[in-house]
């Protein structure tokens, strides 16, 4: 992890400085004084949270529809190269945070398949995300040294620096590997970039031990050693847009800030005042790589005036099915999905479109959680799955892609009653709609059930007296479809409410 190796070949550098010189010149004559330019590309991504292969999504700012082949380090890969050989200027690639987690390799590879891929992308920098810290979860999210362990192979095996001045131990050292800030020099402008993240880290289990500083205090304490190192400083940050303009509001000194956390697509940057009046723009690139981010940036300065932000102009670029994937970087995705890549067993149907495939996969999933437990009920709201069913045949990728966490099943007694009110109050934000494997009409209020869940469910609806049955919700999956498809039971079998198989009835 070198500070000073910026990715700029002598070309570009080139065409950089013949644009600065003869933007400087027209400046110069509009001004009637001599001043000076320089541009500057950051690409940026966020919350790519283990897409490394493409994807299926519904971007609803754009449409309410589907779309396949979204994102992926493949596509990235073949954009990012466009992007750079379009640009008139130096160009940064930088990742704000939570790279990894959630994914369907997530917990095989624990973010190092991502990171490969940042190597081979060329990233120069990346913000340390609250999800880099869960790098083990589910069951393993006690074991605080496992996962600061696994953070630490993620920062050893990365060829660029991540960021974060703002997470210390308990000898108020910052993370192990962790740069607060790093310097970039572009033409004859030194940039600090520091990196900030969220204080919603510091109650997770998984940070036992470290200490987080309200990132707007940080800032106060390390944008004037940036400055005294660097011209102009910009932020790197995994804080959500509220953060930063929060940031933005109460700082003095940043030229911008290059966000994540809150997955927001900002198709528009945003531009907040600071203490002194100048504005910030905040630039943030949805999530998962849907899009890459193209933020230009020019800075200026009369004679030997400091540099100021002169203008700026952000857009997402989509990556999608009109970007080829780079044939290189898709080997290399292959090579991490293909151990995942086995049939585990089959659907009998799958619906047409994406809100049925979404209710379908929290049916087969109510149904699984029964099966897997001998409850009388399975429940599963149709928000909690990751991903849904989307072909009849099921691999192991797509059971991970669905359930990305190593979770037990969970069991609870609930009266009719109380699952009644539960159904009540369907749908519910966040949660979704609750399927039940029983029909509304048949619930005895008076009859104590015994039902299966996921401990998300248990938590969101604050449901007493859970036990975990010792059976991991993946395996329950698996094995749940390895006994249903052609062989197993009809479509009928698996709509809410109608017989379900019996664990006998579905194999091991
Ligand atoms: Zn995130």
């Amino acid at each position: 992890m070198q500070d000073s190796d910026h990715r700029l070949s002598l070309g570009r550098a080139r065409l950089a400085l013949v644009a600065a010189l003869s933007l400087t010149a027209a400046l110069a004559t509009a001004m009637g004084a001599a001043a000076e330019t320089q541009d500057l590309v950051i690409l940026h991504d966020n919350d790519l949270h283990g897409h490394l292969h493409s994807f299926c999504y519904v971007e609803t700012g754009v449409r309410s529809t589907e779309a396949c082949g979204v994102g992926g380090a493949a596509r990235r890969a073949t954009l990012i190269a466009i992007l750079r050989r379009k640009a008139r200027a130096p160009v940064l690639l930088i990742d704000a945070g939570d790279t990894s987690t959630r994914g369907p390799l997530a917990t095989r590879y624990e973010g190092l398949d991502e990171v490969a891929a940042m190597n081979a992308l060329g990233y120069d920098m990346a913000a340390v995300g609250n999800n880099e810290f869960k790098l083990r979860d589910g069951l393993d999210k006690g074991d605080a040294p496992a996962a600061q362990a696994a953070l630490q192979r993620l920062i050893a095996g990365s060829k660029f620096p991540w960021l974060c001045a703002n997470v210390t131990d308990d000898n108020g050292q910052l993370l192990a590997g962790v740069k607060p800030f790093v310097v970039r020099k572009v033409g004859r402008l030194r940039i600090a970039f520091l990196g900030l993240t969220t204080l919603k880290s510091a109650h997770y289990a998984q940070t036992k031990g470290l200490h987080f500083q309200d990132p707007v205090e940080a800032a106060a304490v390390w944008i004037p050693k940036a400055r005294a190192e660097a011209d102009v400083v910009i932020a790197v940050t995994h804080l959500g847009v509220d953060g930063d303009q929060r940031l933005a509001h109460q700082t003095h000194g940043l030229s911008a800030i290059v966000g994540g956390d809150s997955h927001t697509f900002l198709y528009q940057e945003l531009n907040e005042p600071d203490l002194d009046g100048k504005r910030v723009p905040i630039v943030q690139d949805g999530e998962f790589g849907a899009n890459l981010g193209e933020l230009k940036l020019r800075f200026s300065r009369s004679g030997d005036g400091p540099w100021m932000l002169a203008d700026s102009n952000d857009r997402l670029v989509p990556v999608n099915q009109t970007v080829r994937p780079n044939p290189r970087v898709a080997a290399m995705v292959e090579g991490y999905t293909a151990p995942l890549e086995v049939r585990v067993g089959a659907l009998p149907q799958i619906a047409a479109d994406a809100e049925g495939r979404k209710r379908q996969t929290a049916d087969v999933l109510a149904a699984a959680w029964r099966s897997a437990t001998g409850a009388d009920v399975g429940v599963e709201p149709d928000e909690a799955p990751y991903d849904a069913f989307r072909t009849l045949v099921v691999t192991r990728y797509q059971v991970r892609a669905i359930l990305p966490f190593h979770e037990d099943v969970i069991t609870a007694p609930l009266t009719g009653a109380a699952l009644q009110a539960l159904l009540a109050a369907n749908p519910r934000p966040f949660v979704g709609a609750l399927h039940l494997t029983l029909r509304t009409e048949d619930i005895d209020p008076a009859r104590t059930y015994n039902v299966a869940m996921v401990n998300a469910v248990t938590e969101l609806l604050g449901i007493a007296g859970a036990h975990d049955s010792g059976v991991e919700t993946r395996a329950a999956l698996e094995r749940f479809v390895a006994g249903t498809g052609a062989a197993g039971p009809t479509a009928t079998d698996l709509r809410p409410g109608a017989g379900v198989p019996s664990p006998s009835q579905v194999g091991p």
